[in-house]
């Protein structure tokens, strides 16, 4: 395939924007090449400056479950845009998409939205900081919820008591109220948490991990995490920004039928406009400003274009009693495929899946936390990016991201997919 259109526009880009990226994962360094420049979407397909066509099972990055460029979304957003674009001000449809979004979630009284993944998490332990008075939080390595400085902490051994900053600028202060745990491992946490009583406010978990491949939570660990949470008065914070509105109507919780005390959103809620929410029971959301003492606010926040696309793309996936089923379903043919001829083809490998996140690593070992998920040979995933690349499939340009599976794949698409996956298999 050509890319002379995009490298070229990448050189442009570099010179006023660092690495000529606005997110660091999108300049293809894991992967090496020049990135590949989105003219347009429509459905299951991506359109690129050299007119390639893609098959995208990126997505937005979970956004779009139900395909670019959705009719019912783009025509709520131009409804909206014709009568102002913000206000800083209340409007009705903020309302109707937080009663929608509490109706579709177990176990939350009120939701507060806001304009990122990030904020969301960033709030949500605020809130729990706030709310029981202590300092420390939980994370796990391998877990990534966005970039606010807490979260920024290095993956190291997972029974370190003191994490140190993994980017320069977060400093050790708050380095220090971040302890990290190994994903999956129960003792581990259980440690932590005797290392430091009364000092941990929250334990913050991806339920289903979609930032190092997609790793699922082991039989029992989810239900573990909630009972420590409540023998020793700590917040369990679900950060729903990948699994919510996707794994099912009620997400992570719903799924695995275990409470959380606040939940993050972001990606799909948003319908594909700028959207995070964090919400939880009133006893805790009633903790924050104006109500409160715990203060978050936001210009943007409720945009009236966001809310439009959020509330739209939540009624389709609300009123579609089977569309879970059928991305399941669409995600196991696809899983099945490709082990099907990843194994044909002697290529060492480990497909994890939940539901319709579904990640390829290339070790034989099972990948249960960051640890595992790292031993994966970065060489053969290089060599299989560009190889489905150059076959029209676009995966994420990494080796610790998810694909997620859209409900505009076409059974064509992903059988196309899978004979993709059997030529590149036969160069890796
Ligand atoms: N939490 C999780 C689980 C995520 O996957 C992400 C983004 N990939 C975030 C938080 C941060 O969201 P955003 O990029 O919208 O700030």
């Amino acid at each position: 395939m050509n890319y002379k259109r995009s490298s070229a526009l990448f050189a442009q880009a570099e010179t006023v924007i660092p690495g000529g990226v606005n997110s660091p994962v999108r300049a293809f360094k894991a992967v090496g090449g020049t990135p590949i420049f989105v003219k347009k979407a429509k459905g299951a397909y991506l359109y690129d400056e050299d007119d390639n066509r893609l098959i995208d099972y990126i997505n937005s990055w979970g956004p779009m479950i139900l395909g670019h460029a959705y009719q019912p979304v783009v025509n709520a957003i131009v409804d909206k845009a014709k009568k102002g674009t913000s206000f800083g001000m209340p409007t009705e449809i903020e309302t109707k998409i937080a009663q929608l979004a509490v109706s579709m979630v177990p176990n939350i009284d009120k939701i507060r939205f806001v304009n990122s993944g990030t904020e969301a998490c960033m709030s949500a332990v605020r809130l729990a900081r706030g709310f029981t008075g202590k300092d420390k939080i939980i994370k796990f390595a391998g877990c990534y919820h966005g970039h606010s400085d807490s979260f920024l902490i290095q993956a190291g051994s997972g029974a370190v008591t003191f994490g140190s900053p993994n980017s320069p600028g977060v400093t050790q202060g708050t380095a220090k109220d971040t302890l990290l745990a190994r994903y999956n491992d129960i003792e581990n946490v259980t440690q932590l948490i005797e290392a430091n009583k009364n000092e941990i406010a929250c334990i913050i978990i991806e339920p289903v991990a979609g930032n190092m491949g997609c790793i699922p939570p082991k039989e029992g660990f989810l239900q573990g995490l909630r009972d420590l949470c409540d023998t020793n008065n700590i917040l369990l914070i679900f950060d729903e920004v990948m699994t919510g509105f996707r794994l099912a109507k009620g997400g992570a919780q719903e799924l695995f039928n275990i409470n959380a005390d606040i939940v993050c959103f972001g990606k799909v809620i948003g319908g594909g406009l700028p959207v995070g929410a964090f919400a939880a029971r009133n006893e805790i959301m009633n903790h924050l400003a104006p109500l409160g003492p715990v203060y978050q606010a936001g210009t943007l926040s409720g945009n009236p274009l966001a809310m439009a696309a959020g509330l739209a793309i939540l009624n389709e996936l609300n009123s579609d009693a089977e569309i879970f089923n059928r991305l399941e379903e669409k995600t196991t043919y696809l899983h099945n495929g490709i082990e099907k001829v990843l194994t044909e083809n002697n290529i060492t490998h480990t497909i994890n899946r939940v539901g319709s996140m579904i990640s390829v690593h290339f070790d034989k070992a099972e990948v249960v936390d960051f640890e595992t998920a790292a031993k994966g040979n970065n060489d053969t995933f290089k060599k299989f990016f560009h190889g489905l690349l150059n076959e029209g499939v676009y995966i994420a340009p990494s080796a610790f991201e998810t694909w997620f599976i859209t409900d505009a794949l076409t059974y064509e698409d992903l059988d196309f997919t899978v004979e993709a996956v059997g030529r590149v298999s036969e160069t890796l």
